[in-house]
């Protein structure tokens, strides 16, 4: 088995707190200094910057995986990630379809940009991307899953947007992959804090936002190859394959 190091939870200049320098060449060209060999592009409530980190990410021999950081109708913020672009585009009908209406006002919530190659604005994104959609977290994961992508939850420990700081309890007939815990976070006292099951995996990503977060938390995955289908396979402890948080 070989070492990735991963990190599954970046945000471009898509997402509203997204930095201006977060571009997907930007992206691409810091993981590489940073060492990292997947990465997963997670905007707020849109996948629209994923194809073009991925073919970037492609030419420069950085396996980049597609997804998304929902807002569940709870504002609980959770993670998809989705193995082609038939089912990312499903999702991304999905995120249409259910994305509150609130108009975006860059100058408070901040610039909602996608660009091409060069850094170029090809348009900007009407609708406020850090509203929440209009269904629950468990419409959401089922969404996920129908599309055969990955769900983790995100930062589960934090105050807030959390799934435990808005609902108080794991839902029973939720089914995830993994649970993404905070940078600073102690794995094992989340553990105990959370109750949570030893069978369910805990991951770090660095939830960057600026250029100087990205790689700066991750987690290494013991598998053959980067690929999805054997990230889903460490995340569930399958064949031999599994994480760790360094
Ligand atoms: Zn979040
Ligand atoms: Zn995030």
């Amino acid at each position: 088995m070989k070492s990735f190091r991963t990190d599954l939870h970046i945000h471009t200049v898509l997402s509203p707190c997204g930095d201006l320098e977060m571009s997907p060449a930007r992206i691409v060209s810091l993981a590489g200094k940073r060492g990292l060999d997947i990465i997963g592009i997670t905007d707020h409530n849109s996948t629209k910057h994923c194809q073009l980190v991925w073919k970037l990410g492609r030419r420069s021999g950085l396996t980049v995986i597609p997804g998304c950081e929902m807002t569940s109708r709870e504002e609980v913020h959770c993670l998809g990630f989705f193995e082609d672009f038939d089912a990312l585009n499903e999702f991304q009908d999905f995120l249409d379809l259910h994305l509150t209406i609130i108009p975006n006002k860059p100058s408070l919530f901040g610039y909602q940009a996608v660009v091409d190659e060069f850094d170029y604005i090809l348009e900007e994104q009407a609708n406020y991307l850090g509203a929440s959609l209009d269904v629950s977290i468990e419409e959401v994961e089922q969404k996920v899953h129908e599309l055969s992508g990955i769900f983790i939850p995100a930062h589960i420990d934090r105050p807030r947007n959390s799934l435990y700081s808005q609902l108080g309890f794991f839902p029973p007939e939720l089914k995830v992959e993994a649970l993404r815990i905070s940078k600073l976070a102690d794995e094992k006292a989340v553990r105990e804090k959370f109750r949570i099951n030893p069978e369910i995996t805990l991951v770090k990503f660095s939830d960057a936002h600026y250029p100087e977060d990205l790689g700066k938390t991750y987690t290494e995955f013991y598998i053959e190859d980067p690929s999805f289908q054997e990230l889903r396979k460490a995340l569930k402890g399958e064949d031999g394959r599994s994480v760790r948080i360094p």
